[in-house]
Order: C-alpha cells, then sequence, then structure tokens
C-alpha cells in the first residue's frame, strides 16, 4: 500500500525489517523449553497486575452487587477518580456548548468480563442505552476485538468501529473531514454504505495469522487456554487456566514471540495480547476517528472515552494531555489511571449513557421552548 510522504508511517522504522512471505509452509511446534525464570516471572508478574479481581460482579448472573460503602480503599481512590455520575453536573458544564463526542470499549465495559469471551454479550438495555446515545452524539466503540466481531456482538449500524485496539477503523465519510489520512481507503459498510476503512497494520495480517495457529498449536495442551485471532492482533487467554499453568503459558507465548522481533505483546485482564510493532493505540484511534468525523483541533468539541483496560489508558491520555475531554476508567477496584473520572461498572456506564441522553433531550426541550 503505498504512503504518502507528508505522513509518517506508523510503522517504528527502526524496527521496519524485509516482510515475511505471505505465504507459510509449516507451522513450527515449539518444544516446551526450558522455563525461563527471570522472564517468566516478570511476565507472571504483570499478568497477575493485569488482572485484578473483580470482587463486586457476580460474573454468571451479570448482575452487579450493590457499593460496600466502607471499602475504604475504594472510597479514597475515588477522591482522585471521581464517580462520572455524581460529577454528572461538573462534565456538562463543560460541555453545554460543545458537541460530545462518545467512545466505547466494549469488553468490561458494554459486556460484563465473563469466563469465555465467545458469550461477552451487551444486555438489550445496554444496547438501547448505546442506540440513544449515538442518535445524539458521534459515537464510536473501539475494542481490541476484531472488528467484524465487535460489530456481531454490539448490532448497531448508527456508530463507528473500531476493532484490534484502533488498528482497524470504519468511519463514516464527512464532508467536514479531509480524507487524505495513509492508509485510509474508501470501502462500503455492512449495509452498502461508503465508508472510510483505515487499517495501518494492513500487511502484518499473514504474520498475526501464522502466529495465531502456532499460538493455538503450542497451547492446545493447556486446560482453559483460548487463542482468538483479531485479524490484525492475536489473544491468548488464561482466565480459565489454573494459575499453576501461568507460567507454562507465560513460556510458550513468549517462546513463540522470539521468531517475531516485529510483534510486541502486552497484558490485558487474564489475557496476553500480540501486536504488530507499529505507532498506533487506542489513543491514536480517538484522534483518527475525531479527524474523521471533521471533529479535530475544534474547542467546541468534547470527547469522553469510557473503557476498563489497560489499553484503554491510551485513549485517556490523549484526551488528559490535550486537555481535550474526559477518561472515565470502569474499576471496580483502585487502580492508577489516566482517566479523570470512573465508574464502578457495566450498569454505571449503561446509567452514564441515560443521564447523558436525558440531559441533552431536556437541553434540546428548553431550547425549542425559548425560540
Ligand atoms: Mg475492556
Amino acid at each position: 500500500m503505498e504512503l504518502k510522504s507528508s505522513h509518517a508511517s506508523p510503522v517504528l522504522n527502526s524496527l521496519n525489517k524485509p516482510r515475511l512471505p505471505a505465504k507459510y509452509v509449516t507451522i513450527p511446534r515449539k518444544k516446551p523449553g526450558k522455563l525461563d525464570d527471570v522472564l517468566s516471572n516478570g511476565w507472571l508478574d504483570a499478568m497477575r497486575s493485569s488482572s485484578p479481581p473483580c470482587k463486586k460482579f457476580i460474573m454468571d448472573a451479570n448482575v452487579e452487587v450493590p457499593p460496600d460503602d466502607s471499602d475504604n480503599a475504594y472510597s479514597s481512590w475515588m477522591l482522585k477518580y471521581p464517580s462520572a455520575l455524581k460529577s454528572f453536573d461538573h462534565i456538562i458544564k463543560n460541555a453545554k456548548n460543545k458537541k460530545i463526542a462518545i467512545f466505547l470499549d466494549y469488553d468490561g465495559t458494554l459486556s460484563p468480563i465473563v469466563d469465555d469471551p465467545d458469550r461477552a454479550f451487551m444486555s438489550s438495555a445496554m444496547r438501547s442505552a448505546v442506540r440513544n446515545v449515538a442518535k445524539y452524539f458521534p459515537t464510536a466503540i473501539i475494542s481490541g476485538r476484531s472488528r467484524d466481531k465487535v460489530y456481531e456482538l454490539v448490532g448497531l449500524t448508527e456508530l463507528s468501529y473500531a476493532g484490534s485496539h484502533g488498528m482497524d477503523i470504519l468511519s463514516p465519510v464527512s464532508d467536514l473531514a479531509s480524507d487524505d489520512h495513509p492508509n485510509c481507503i474508501k470501502s462500503t459498510d455492512h449495509q452498502g454504505k461508503v465508508v472510510n476503512l483505515f487499517q495501518p497494520a494492513r500487511e502484518f495480517i499473514p504474520m498475526i495469522d501464522e502466529v495465531f495457529r502456532t499460538l493455538v498449536e503450542n497451547t492446545n495442551g493447556i486446560k482453559g487456554a483460548k487463542v482468538e485471532n483479531h485479524k490484525f492482533c492475536a489473544s491468548v487467554h488464561y482466565r480459565n487456566v489454573d494459575d499453576k499453568s501461568w507460567p507454562t503459558i507465560a513460556q510458550r507465548v513468549h517462546d513463540i514471540l522470539k521468531d517475531y522481533p516485529r510483534l510486541r505483546q502486552t497484558h490485558g485482564r487474564k489475557v496476553l495480547e500480540i501486536r504488530p510493532v507499529i505507532d498506533w493505540n487506542k489513543g491514536k484511534a480517538v484522534q483518527f476517528l475525531l479527524e474523521s468525523l471533521g471533529l479535530s483541533d475544534r474547542d467546541d468539541v468534547l470527547p469522553i472515552y469510557i473503557g476498563d483496560d489497560k489499553t484503554d489508558e491510551d485513549a485517556f491520555k490523549v484526551l488528559r494531555e490535550g486537555n481535550r475531554g474526559y477518561g472515565i476508567l470502569v474499576s471496580s477496584v483502585p487502580k492508577e489511571s489516566n482517566a479523570f473520572y470512573s465508574l464502578r461498572g457495566t450498569s454505571e456506564v449503561k446509567k452514564f449513557l441515560k443521564t447523558l441522553v436525558k440531559w441533552k433531550t431536556q437541553l434540546e426541550v428548553a431550547d425549542r421552548g425559548s425560540k
């Protein structure tokens, strides 16, 4: 794919290596090597710290237990990351004459975290809340899942979708925005409407496919391990893997990645994610979407990003550093974040979205009344 010279490629130049041939002959089955204690321990620490317990959730019932106000650690954490619901008046005070744009993560934000990632369904009440939000505000979902999968789970046509941590974006064609971004081509969405398709890591598709198959091959003896191919990244879920096998899973993934210097591994909630080494993340995806919606470099735009995971921090950071909008972290346990506000779980996310819609409709009624 041609890159225009006016833009830098998101692929880190220092790590550019000759492209691997698109066809791969065999999948190398890794011999279970010696456990590399130092690296495995480093990974294990990261695996544990990336997977805090969700003690406020009853996972299977899709019901959240009411907050325990005696939880002192959480209460003091909330002094730094106040509830977006309790701070709603403050948020909208800054939004009154601005156009709000909503960005939403999917897993753990719109749907509960469940043992089987294929069963992370959003409730119909949440779907309706997101649909209503999208009626009033430009709305996009930015997920680590493949774009097709997240679209299948959400099932709403009114939104923009970014899959693979923002490496696969389908966004509306806007008269206001320039469409000269590198790696951006015209395509059609599920309804056949012309849209912009942006895939900065397109060249990695064969490599990810090969790594996915190698990961499947090398983890199939580990009970509970689940490998997913998200097209531009792959993930190894260890939510259902016994703690005792975590070193094995870490070592197997680590061994495979030794052969792929152009791929890196990041930690999500009980998931190891394998991604291309490119200068692209959910924060860049937010910037791209704002640009593509004709909403960047404007003082009258207030982006709000709601997410629960480490990968959402890049988006929180972009909003915080640019003093442009608000990141809202979804968490039932205290953790450091670049977000401004917090919500305790998916129920509170739904409540926040509904409150936003209620405020907007009341504002419109008041505006009509004053004319
Ligand atoms: Mg998430």
